[in-house]
């Protein structure tokens, strides 16, 4: 029945595998987090269950909905959408052992809070806006250095890494510009050696774009539409912050 999410996991190896071969890495560096945004918790087994660990979701509501269903499936869990600071509770409640979307120092100080509190420790991927487009959360590749070496100072939080999301273009040069902007930025703050951060996690590349952003480097890759088709809601309903959950329109 829905044999076509297991057609297309295999063509996105295959993509993996060419970009791969051509910028001369090994497969099993680039992971691929399944984005299962408005995917049902069926259809996200069906992909667990055909060799896949790692999901990324964009909005606690769905981490909350889903995670009965898929609590018997071992999986990996990460959080890649914008994150309210009253939301926090949530994410270590419903087994999120990543947020790749930290962008802020006051949710830092929050999480900081929470899990001193309930004894606990997360990994955070830092998000930049690599693509300056407004709409896009992030902080930028200018104060990126300043807000790591604050968070960089809370104990229970643990720096794995950068995420970005490319500009949207047909423009190729553009969006390589924004991975590249990641790369560079991996690089400064590995050299300024700051405690308590690694740098080791790149997370960028989506659909469209994931053989660019594994050729400048990304060690995850976000793949959703490619996999399980088209989502009815346009993605600034996931990125934007003037569009709320209940009033999204086309
Ligand atoms: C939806 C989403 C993706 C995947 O995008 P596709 O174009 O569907 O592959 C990746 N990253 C984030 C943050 C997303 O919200």
């Amino acid at each position: 029945m829905s044999s076509y999410i297991i057609d297309n996991l295999r063509k996105i190896h295959t993509r993996i595998e060419k970009a791969c071969t051509l910028s001369k890495r090994e497969v099993s560096e680039v992971r691929l987090l399944l984005a299962t945004k408005t995917v049902n918790p069926e259809n996200i087994k069906i992909a667990l269950s055909n060799n896949e660990h790692l999901i990324g979701e964009n909005k606690v509501q769905e981490v909350r909905e889903k995670y009965e269903d898929l609590k018997s499936v071992p999986h990996e869990k990460h959080f890649i959408g914008h994150l309210q600071s009253n939301k926090i509770k949530d994410i270590l409640k419903y087994g999120v052992t990543c947020i790749q979307s930290l962008d802020r120092l006051g949710l830092a100080e929050k999480l900081q809070n929470r899990l001193t509190l309930e004894d606990k420790h997360m990994d955070v991927f830092i998000q930049v806006n690599t693509s300056a487009e407004k709409s896009k959360f992030g902080v930028s590749p200018d104060a990126a250095v300043s807000l790591i070496k604050q968070v960089a100072s809370f104990d229970r939080i643990h720096i794995k890494g950068l995420m970005t999301i490319g500009l949207f273009s047909d423009d190729k040069k553009k969006v390589r510009a924004c991975f590249q902007l990641l790369k560079q930025l991996q690089q400064a703050i590995i050299s300024e050696n700051i405690s308590n951060v690694s740098m080791k996690e790149l997370s960028m590349g989506m659909s469209g774009d994931l053989e660019i952003a594994i050729e400048e480097g990304a060690t995850i890759i976000r793949v959703g539409t490619a996999i399980f088709g088209e989502r009815a809601y346009p993605d600034s309903h996931y990125w934007n912050e003037n569009i709320s959950n209940s009033e999204t329109q086309r």
